[in-house]
C-alpha cells in the first residue's frame, strides 16, 4: 500500500508516518516545512519505506507527480494555529482553499483514496453539550480570520463531499478537536505546548480571558489509528467523523493541572484577548464538545488517555528537545514520589 500524506512533517502527520511505516505501508510526505519539521521525522529519516517530497500542495503538477501510483493520501497539510491564521490570512486562505482543491483534483484524477482531515472549527461558537457531525456551524462575522479559516475548512469538505458525490471521489473526512501530544509545537498559539513550556521554564502560564471556556483535548496516539481505521473503512466513505477527547476541562483549570503535573513552581496570569491577539477583535470558543458516537460506532474509537498522562508526555518531549533540564528533574522526581508515573 502507498499512501501519500500532505503535511507529514507536521505534528499529528509525523505521527501518521510512523503509524503507518510500522504497518508496512510505503509513505511519501509532501510538505513545504513552512510550519512542519525534518526534525519530527529525524528518527525515520533512514526508513526506506519512507520518501519526502518538499514542497507545496499549491503546485498543482507536484501534487500529481507526488500522487501518480498512490493508493491513498492523508490530507494533512494546512495553514494551523490561530496565531498563525491571524498574522497571515491571505497564506492561509490559499493554503487551505486552494490547496485541498489541487490535492482532491489530482486524488481524482489518478484514482486514490483520501482522508480529508478537518477540524472541530468548523462548528464555530456552537456551544452545545455534544457537537455531532451534523451540528449547525455557527460563525461570525467572514473578516474576521478565525471565522475564515473555519470558513476555509468548511469549503474544504463542501469540496470533498462534492467530488464524493458527483464524481465518485473515495473520501471520508474526520474532524480533530484539539489534537496535542509530543512534538506539537506551542510557536502557533496552541494553548498545550505553550503552558507546558511556560510551566517547565518557570515563566508565569498565561491563560486567556476568564479562562472558564472550555475544551476537549485529545491525545495524537489515539486519534492516529482510529484515522487510519476510518480511512480503511468503505462506510465512512462521503461521511465526516468527530474525534475528540474526552474530558471537558476549562483553560483555567488545565493551567493548574499543568502546574501539578510538571511540579512547576510558575504562577498563571489572566491575560485579556486584546493582549493576547492584539488587533483583531479576536473571538474565542467559550465550550466545544466533541460527540465522538459516530467513529465509535464505525471503528471502536474511544479517547483513553488521561489529561494528566497527555500533560506529562508532552512535558517530557519539550524537554528533550529543548534542553529544559533542571526542573525537569525536580518535576520528574516529584511526578515519581507521588506515584503518578
Ligand atoms: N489559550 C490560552 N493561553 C495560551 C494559548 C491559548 O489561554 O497561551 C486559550 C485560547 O484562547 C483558547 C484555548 O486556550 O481559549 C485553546 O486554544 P488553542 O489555540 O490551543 O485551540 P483552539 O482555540 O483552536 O481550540
Amino acid at each position: 500500500m502507498r499512501s501519500v500524506i500532505t503535511g507529514g512533517a507536521g505534528f499529528v502527520g509525523s505521527h501518521l508516518v510512523e503509524h503507518l511505516l510500522a504497518a508496512g505501508d510505503e509513505v511519501v510526505v509532501l510538505d513545504d516545512l513552512s510550519t512542519g519539521s525534518l526534525q519530527n521525522l529525524s528518527h525515520l529519516l533512514g526508513d526506506p519505506q519512507l520518501r519526502i517530497v518538499e514542497g507545496t500542495i499549491l503546485d498543482g503538477e507536484l501534487v500529481r507527480a507526488t500522487l501518480t501510483g498512490a493508493d491513498r493520501v492523508f490530507h494533512l497539510a494546512a495553514a494551523v494555529g490561530v496565531r498563525l491564521i491571524i498574522d497571515e490570512p491571505l497564506k492561509s486562505l490559499r493554503t487551505n482553499i486552494h490547496g485541498t482543491e489541487r490535492v482532491l483534483e489530482a486524488a481524482h484524477e489518478v484514482g486514490a483514496r483520501v482522508l480529508l482531515v478537518s477540524t472541530s472549527e468548523v462548528y464555530g461558537k456552537n456551544t452545545a453539550d455534544a457537537l455531532h457531525e451534523d451540528s449547525d456551524r455557527i460563525l461570525g462575522s467572514a473578516l474576521k480570520s478565525r471565522w475564515t479559516y473555519a470558513a476555509a475548512k468548511g469549503i474544504d469538505e463542501a469540496f470533498a463531499h462534492a467530488y464524493f458525490t458527483q464524481l465518485g471521489l473515495e473520501v471520508a473526512i474526520v474532524r480533530l478537536f484539539n489534537t496535542v501530544g509530543p512534538r506539537q509545537s506551542g510557536r502557533y498559539g496552541m494553548v498545550v505546548p505553550n503552558l507546558v513550556g511556560q510551566a517547565l521554564r518557570g515563566d508565569e502560564l498565561t491563560v486567556f480571558g476568564d479562562g472558564q471556556q472550555t475544551r476537549c483535548f485529545s491525545y495524537v496516539r489515539d486519534v492516529v489509528p482510529a484515522l487510519v481505521a476510518v480511512a480503511e473503512d468503505d462506510r465512512a466513505l462521503g461521511r465526516a467523523f468527530n474525534l475528540g477527547g474526552a474530558e471537558e476541562i476549562s483553560i483555567g483549570a488545565l493551567a493548574e493541572r499543568v502546574i501539578a503535573a510538571t511540579g512547576s513552581s510558575s504562577g498563571i496570569r489572566l491575560v485579556p484577548y486584546e493582549e493576547a491577539y492584539a488587533g483583531e477583535g479576536f473571538e474565542d470558543m467559550r465550550r466545544r464538545v466533541p460527540d465522538n458516537t459516530a467513529a465509535g460506532e464505525l471503528v471502536g474509537f474511544v479517547p483513553r488517555t488521561p489529561l494528566d498522562e497527555m500533560i506529562r508526555a508532552i512535558a517530557a518531549d519539550i524537554r528533550s528537545r529543548s534542553g529544559i533540564d533542571d526542573g525537569a528533574a525536580d518535576a520528574e522526581a516529584s511526578l515519581v514520589a507521588a506515584g503518578t508515573e
